[in-house]
């Protein structure tokens, strides 16, 4: 139990010793920028940073089961980016928060959706209502074209979001999954105003 609540390794760069050493969590306190993505995601997308280093790190080990500690700290990451874009004026302040669609399997195999908890824990009104169908693919081996034809029509609602809401992701590739999840939120009368990802790939 003590391990999951202090794992022996950095999760960003997997040094012995802290959960974060110093230089990660330096790494870690960029400010969150604008990302363009192949696939236009119909509102802006803003990323905390690279798909290396520590935020991949990051993202990696929070989708490890039982990571309770990685994910607090990746939403105390995600508040703080929030904060600073609701200062900036690009979100309006206090949106929800919702999670992008995994699949069902998926997230159980990973002890609940990674990306959902993160929200929760960035202490955040978040609506976890987006789920992907079963026949969507994992998404990894395909290509941008492919994704979004497998995404298209697959991503499900189970209720729409109150106010002003933000999409939230892990990494943001080709763009097609945050778009089929606007998208969708659009079609339905949903306020999205933004999308934060943890990485741009
Ligand atoms: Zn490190």
């Amino acid at each position: 139990m003590l391990e999951l609540i202090l794992p022996r390794r950095c999760a960003g760069c997997g040094e012995a010793g802290l959960m974060l050493c110093a230089r990660c969590v330096r790494q870690l306190a960029g400010v969150p920028f604008r990302v363009t993505s192949p696939v236009d995601t119909l509102v802006p997308v803003f990323s905390m940073g690279p798909y290396a280093g520590a935020h991949r790190g990051i993202v990696l080990a929070m989708k490890e089961r039982g990571n309770l500690a990685v994910r607090a700290y990746a939403g105390s990451l995600l508040d703080a980016a929030l904060a600073h874009l609701e200062a900036r004026g690009e979100i309006p302040e206090g949106a929800g928060l919702v999670p992008a669609p995994t699949r069902a399997a998926s997230a159980r195999a990973r002890g609940g959706d990674p990306v959902e908890a993160v929200c929760r824990n960035a202490g955040r009104t978040t609506h976890a209502v987006l789920r992907l169908s079963h026949a969507a693919r994992d998404q990894s081996e395909l290509s941008a074209a492919d994704r979004r034809a497998n995404l298209a029509g697959r991503v499900q609602c189970t209720g729409v979001p109150p106010g002003s809401v933000v999409v939230v992701d892990d990494v943001v590739t080709t763009g097609s999954t945050l778009h089929a999840s606007v998208a969708k939120l659009l079609a339905l009368g949903a306020d999205v105003r933004a999308c934060v990802t943890l990485c741009a790939a």
